[in-house]
């Protein structure tokens, strides 16, 4: 998510690198961006809303060339809003010290609410609503005269990720900068160092750079990098050259955002999860619904509306809360659902599920549930888009911005965010507490049983080629792998403009299995849950037809692969999260056949990202 670009020097201004820094970082998605800029006179804020490119204006109008040399040292953001919504208030950097300190941040702050009441109660006033902002106050408070240490002293306090970068007018010439599971970057140029979220935002100034690690704080003055541990101890990181070119860099060495996004999952999913669940009570804490237990109690049925990727989560969620929270549920494609006079009011619980929260379809399903009285909450990953804030509450997925049209991280995002919240339900109904441990268990794996399913790129791209060639393509699973085999086909379809379609794998007997052949090749989704024996029954039927059977099997699973012209494995998990890995694996899978095919992967033709039209 988002961006940081820090720039010391001795003799060179820091606007043009800043502003240059922050353009080349903006293919990572944001909303709002800022610099701080440090003279001996003291701290210069800018902040805009929107473009890069009008806080470049803005510079343009306040700072006169001539102005600029005299600021050396300076620090710059582009947010992707997690908390607050995407105002000038809101942006960073934010300062503290009576305007003598600024701080940028990217990631989560998760005791934020904890810290800021404490910083209150000691008269401490808050201009924003975001969680970075404690992080300022708190640097300033532990402020003794020793800039590093103060940093290192804050962030014993606190509990979340950061890449951070912070400058004070009480330390002239000093930048220190620090990163905990968000990424820094730190260029050594000749009479010049550079911070940045990653090298794209470097190399126009330097290929010498340091990766730091996580827990590694680095004090920065034009004269060098001094790097330290949150205790205050020397850390020696070796200095890399970089041999990527731009085009390369500006997908951070991908070649498509849609494989980029697909390969953030483990940690887009990580920071879904991020201090939401409490293993103290075998529940999950998703404070944004803000629903009492009475309310959560009271909820006769939920309806999950939502558009493409977002139905077929939704439709995920049917299982997980019937089955979790004995709750029935209807999932509702969102343009139906709005011109059906729906039967919806107050003891519905109405879902919105919609990646930029700007899905025209669902917004109006979201005023219609309002105006029937029903509670409505919304499941965006666009922080203060429109479906997030007419809805009032919900979950957001902060599984930092999706670029690629097809959606990827947001689809397990999605059912990540859904099974959390079918947690919180279950529990303020019958599911026991042994039942709600062992979720809470499950759950917390996701990260790392995705990166399992990444594991296996190369075997997908493999056996892609196999496939790569047909024209149709059948995609079947059974209970709660049947909307994961939606999603498989509606991937490959958008991406490779491969004919697909998604079946209920009895129903495949009703109608469409006349249509198989050794050129119709199917996909069955067999990993280990109850119902698969008789998918791999449907599936020894369409062998019986020619049909060549690729199937994504639990890691292991000989007896399923015996009748299987090809198998994918996945790790082995609960059956909540077996439409999570299988996606996953279909994921890979519709990237390498788009490939083979030659197909323009991140922007597929006809589509659009966010569909706001009806
Ligand atoms: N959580 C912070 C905010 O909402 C930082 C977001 C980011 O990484 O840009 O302001």
């Amino acid at each position: 998510m988002c961006g940081i670009v820090g720039f010391s020097s001795k003799t060179t201004s820091a606007v043009g690198p800043l502003v240059n820094g922050l353009s080349r970082l903006e293919y990572r998605g944001y909303d709002s961006a800022g610099v701080a800029l440090a003279s001996a006179e003291g701290l210069r804020i800018y902040k805009q809303t929107g473009k890069v490119a009008k806080l470049a204006q803005l510079l343009e109008r306040a700072l006169p060339e001539r102005e600029r040399a005299k600021y050396t040292l300076g620090i710059a953001h582009t947010r992707w809003a997690t908390h607050g919504l995407p105002t000038v208030a809101n942006a960073h950097p934010h300062v503290a010290d009576g305007g003598r300190l600024a701080l940028v941040h990217n990631g989560i702050i998760e005791n934020y609410a904890a810290l800021r009441a404490g910083l209150e109660k000691r008269g401490v006033k808050f201009l924003s609503q975001t969680d970075t902002e404690v992080l300022a106050h708190l640097v300033a408070a532990f402020d003794k005269g020793d800039f590093l240490a103060a940093v290192c002293d804050a962030l014993k306090r606190v509990e979340g990720t950061y890449g951070l970068a912070a400058i004070s007018a009480r330390h002239p010439g000093e930048m220190v900068v620090a990163r905990k599971g968000s990424p820094l970057v730190i260029g050594i140029g000749e009479k010049d160092v550079v911070v940045a979220s990653d090298v794209s935002a470097i190399v126009a100034y330097t290929r010498q750079v340091i990766y730091l690690k996580d827990g590694d704080v680095a004090m920065i003055t034009p004269d060098g990098v001094d790097i330290h541990s949150l205790d205050n101890a020397p850390v020696a990181r070796e200095v890399q050259e970089v041999d990527w070119d731009l085009g390369a860099i500006e997908k951070g060495g991908y070649e498509h955002f849609m494989i980029k996004e697909i390969f953030e999952q483990p940690e887009a999913l990580a920071n879904t999860l991020r201090g939401r669940l409490d293993a103290a009570n075998g529940t999950a804490l998703l404070s944004g619904l803000n629903l009492s237990p009475r309310e959560l109690a009271a909820v006769r049925r939920l309806v999950i509306v939502g558009c493409g990727t977002s139905l077929h989560a939704g439709m995920v969620g049917k299982y997980l809360f019937e089955s979790l929270a004995d709750v029935p549920v209807s999932p509702e494609q969102a343009a139906e659902f709005r011109y059906s006079n729906p039967i919806v009011g107050p003891d519905d619980w109405v879902i919105a599920l919609s990646q930029s929260g700007e899905t025209a379809d669902t917004l109006a399903a979201v005023r219609e549930s309002i105006r029937k009285g029903a509670l409505v909450s919304g499941l965006c990953n666009v922080v203060g888009s429109t479906i997030a804030r007419e809805a009032g509450r919900g979950v957001y997925l902060h599984a930092g911005p999706e670029i690629s049209v097809a959606s990827t991280k947001a689809f397990t995002a999605q059912v990540t965010a859904l099974l959390m919240t079918a947690l919180k339900l279950g529990r303020t109904r019958r599911l026991s507490r042994e039942a709600g441990d062992r979720l809470v268990s499950e759950i917390s794996r996701i990260p790392d049983l995705v990166g399992k399913v990444l594991e296996q790129n190369d075997a997908i791209a493999a056996v892609a080629q196999k496939y790569a060639q047909a024209n149709d393509l059948f995609f079947i699973g059974r209970g709660i792998l049947y909307p994961a085999a939606l999603e498989g086909a509606l991937k490959i379809k958008e991406v490779a403009y491969v004919h697909a379609e998604g079946y209920q794998a009895a129903e495949l007997k009703h109608g469409p299995i006349a249509l198989l052949s050794e050129k119709t090749p199917v996909v069955a989704l067999l990993a280990n849950i109850p119902g698969k024996e008789k998918t791999l029954g449907n599936v020894q039927e369409c062998r019986a037809r020619n049909a060549p059977v690729l199937g994504i099997v639990t890691a292991g699973d000989a007896s399923a692969k015996a009748v299987l012209s090809d198998a994918i494995e996945v790790p082995a998990t609960g059956v909540e999260l077996s439409p999570i890995v299988s996606v996953v694996a279909l994921q890979l899978f519709a990237y390498h056949v788009a490939r083979l095919r030659g197909c323009e992967i991140d922007q597929p033709r006809n589509l659009a990202k966010s569909v706001t039209v009806e």
